[in-house]
């Protein structure tokens, strides 16, 4: 299979090949990669004017290849933008600030959540379960932190004990689609 349409569906773009691909010690195939120069700009600007200095290097997990779990091995270089100040690592298009992984990882975690458990998934990817909780987490929350209260028409509110010494969760939920609306501290009016 070409090398580039590998890397199309591990979603990385404007990278070239750095290394030769191996094997490390848990069996995960790395891919040494490294930013093509014209793809490289400013991360508060984006301008494309900028002095190379230095180069640094991000590990993150990417989507797995059969049952191989993939890492690559990012060459990312530290930029002088001639408009910005300061020295600072350049942006990569497929993938966020201080995460551990690609954008399509996370895109993965998320769809295969559907049918696996955290801990097995886990497994599967040669990641923490730490790492999928938390991009489940993040998905939740961008999705469902603000429901849409526009077209509630009709609501159920549910007070349930949970553990022990008499402590409390007041559920309110949309009746006609299940959604929940809101959890509160506590029961009775203080909680609403
Ligand atoms: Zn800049």
């Amino acid at each position: 299979m070409p090398r580039n349409l590998i890397y199309q569906i591990l979603g990385v773009s404007n990278i070239q090949h750095f290394e030769q691909q191996v094997f490390d010690q848990d069996h995960h195939l790395v891919l040494a990669i490294k930013m093509k120069r014209n793809a490289i700009c400013c991360p508060q600007c984006q301008n494309k004017e900028l002095v190379v200095r230095g180069w640094t290097q991000r590990q993150l997990a990417a989507p797995p290849i059969g049952h191989k779990p993939v890492l690559l091995q990012v060459q990312v270089p530290r930029v002088k933008c001639k408009h910005c100040p300061g020295i600072k690592h350049a942006h990569l298009p497929f993938a966020e600030t201080r995460k551990q992984h690609t954008r399509s990882f996370a895109r993965y975690v998320v769809e295969m959540r559907k049918c696996m458990t955290i801990c097995d998934l886990a497994r599967h990817l040669g990641v923490s379960e730490w790492m999928i909780r938390n991009i489940e987490k993040e998905y939740l929350k961008r999705h469902f932190q603000k429901p849409r209260l526009k077209d509630v028409r009709m609501i159920a509110i549910a007070e349930i004990c949970i553990g022990s010494g008499h402590r409390y969760l007041t559920i309110v939920i949309n009746l006609q689609t299940g959604a929940v609306l809101l959890v509160g501290n506590g029961k009775g009016a203080d909680a609403l």
